[in-house]
């Protein structure tokens, strides 16, 4: 409904622009399509709750089969385009997906091959459609040519309550997890982000994240098309160049990432010559965002009024953000305050009580945002969504005393050294203000004295000579307690990622431990 009311309200304006392509669509348009692609399904024999999966990289029919099912009832699950066959196979089996849209038209990876390998073994799959395949096409020939009635005698009997999408977790800290949304939950979340940054039917917005994920397709889609904006996908698969240049060539006036992607972009040699003068807002979101990272979003490309987002794809996902109207200081050091219509409080996680303001603890958050529960699994349902439906997220929080949030780390990362708790995050921050770090992770590592030391691992500037563990705790020495100081230094070109971007610190602990060795 919200869809066709910018439809209604906007029907000429632009709504998508896929730069890989050049191929561009307006509301009417797209609606067209989706409504072409929502009755080929419902030929096809798509049934509400039935799980359509789709596994590619950002592109146009991404956004169309997102529309398209919500149209219909059926739930999306989103496929990580970057799983291989044996990944593929637990999601096809996990979620019971009985159509598969899948991404041939990208011949990045052998996604037809793969789906050959595992079919034997994904007993609810029934059909798979390939984008760029004739069989897409003449999908939405015969939606084309469907009697479009069903289509609406289909929608009056859904419930904004119904799943509609099965997304899983970025698989940060373990295995992913199913989270399953609502069209309420989900909808509400993109429309208010949407609010928070002022969107209107003049705004294009510039999405190098993955739609698999709710970053891309709840604040990305789901904002732009409840309010009437543009979206653009700078291409299939982030890259600092290919997002510049979208922005200046289709006038952004709001670009989204995970931190390590305006990094990148603040370190693409050409960046001086994009004209990225029309950005305005954006958000980043997903992971710590570094202060200085963010100064340099709003000094150097301009994104006077950029939000920092905070977070989890369980619900929905945005629990808070910062305002356009906060003071920089406030923009730049915290996650702002609670969204519209939700709840938070900051608890000790032994006890499960409040805290008072100041003292960090566990954030949990409540409210329309909280999902339904994770599909098939509600023991880990159980774990995280408590019976007066809080939902417990497992990250660490400070509130001040006017409401605004700061995230002090997961409730995992924390290190503890010879009794003391410690925050990566904030030695981090401090680390980051060396002139020669590009960025910087840190992490606690075994150790048989202090049950844990700190270890940073750092990426130099180019052109900048590998750090020293002497010369991280002279730069350190007086300004940090010693007990922060990192013991260890690792100088790396990457850190090992998830494909939403975020630095897997399991992982690093592992690879530490054998470094150690
Ligand atoms: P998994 O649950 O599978 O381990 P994940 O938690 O990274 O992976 P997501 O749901 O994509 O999966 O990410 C949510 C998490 O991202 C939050 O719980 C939080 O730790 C982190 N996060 C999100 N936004 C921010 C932010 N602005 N600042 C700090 N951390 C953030
Ligand atoms: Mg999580």
């Amino acid at each position: 409904e919200n869809f066709d009311r910018t439809v209604r309200a906007f029907p000429q304006r632009d709504a998508l622009v896929e730069r890989a392509s050049g191929r561009r669509w307006t509301y009417a348009e797209l609606a067209a399509d989706v409504d072409a692609l929502a009755l080929g399904l419902l030929e096809l024999g798509i049934a509400p709750g039935d799980r359509v999966g789709i596994w590619a990289p950002n592109c146009a029919e991404w956004t169309l089969t997102q529309y398209a099912t919500a149209k219909l009832g059926a739930i999306l699950v989103t496929v990580n385009p970057a799983y291989r066959s044996h990944e593929l196979e637990y999601v096809l089996n996990q979620a019971g997906i009985r159509l598969l849209v899948a991404a041939e038209r990208f011949k990045s990876s052998d996604y037809a091959g793969m789906i050959a390998e595992v079919r034997p073994s994904c007993a609810a799959l029934e059909e798979v459609v390939l984008l760029g395949s004739p069989e897409w096409d003449a999908l939405l020939e015969r939606g084309r040519r469907a009697e479009p009635a069903a289509l609406a005698e289909r929608q009056a009997g859904l419930s904004p309550d119904d799943p509609i999408n099965i997304q899983y977790t970025s698989g940060t800290t373990g295995f992913p997890k199913g989270a399953t949304l609502s069209h309420h939950n989900i909808l509400n979340n993109g429309y208010f982000v949407g609010e928070l940054c002022g969107y209107s039917e003049v705004d294009r917005i510039c999405i190098p994240v993955p739609f698999y994920h709710c970053f891309g397709m709840v604040m990305g889609n789901l904002a732009a098309t409840s309010h009437g904006a543009c979206m653009v996908i700078p291409g299939p698969a982030f890259e600092p160049g290919a997002t510049l240049a979208a922005v200046a060539a289709e006038s952004c006036t709001s670009l989204y990432g995970v931190p390590t992607m305006f990094i990148a972009e603040l370190a693409d040699p050409d960046f001086e010559r994009y004209d990225l003068s029309s950005l305005r807002t954006g958000i980043m979101a997903g992971a710590p965002c570094p202060i200085e990272v963010m100064k340099d979003v709003i000094g150097r490309m301009g994104m006077a009024e950029v939000s920092i987002c905070y977070g989890m794809t369980e619900t929905s996902p945005v629990s808070t953000q910062t305002r356009a109207d906060d003071s920089v200081d406030r923009r730049v050091s915290t996650v702002g305050r609670v969204g519209p219509h939700l709840e938070v409080k900051v608890v000790d996680p032994a006890t499960g009580r409040t805290v008072p303001r100041g003292v960090p603890g566990e954030l949990c958050t409540r409210g329309y945002s909280v999902m339904l529960g994770y599909w098939g699994e509600p023991e880990k349902t159980a774990e995280a969504v408590d019976a007066a439906r809080w939902m417990h997220t497992g990250d660490l929080a400070v509130m001040d005393g006017d409401g605004y949030l700061a995230i002090t780390g997961r409730i995992k990362d924390m290190v503890i050294r010879g009794g003391e708790n410690l925050y990566p995050r904030e030695i981090e921050e401090f680390l980051y203000t060396h002139p020669d770090i590009l960025d910087v992770q840190v992490i606690g590592v075994p150790d048989a004295k202090y049950g844990e030391e700190l270890m940073a691992w750092v990426r130099m500037r180019e052109g900048a000579a590998p750090l020293t563990a002497d010369a991280v705790r002279e730069f350190c020495a007086g300004r940090l307690a010693h007990f922060k100081i990192p013991r260890y230094v690792h100088v790396v070109d990457e850190f090992p990622m998830t494909v939403t971007g975020k630095i897997r610190k399991v992982e690093m602990r592992e690879m530490a431990v054998r470094i150690l060795e």
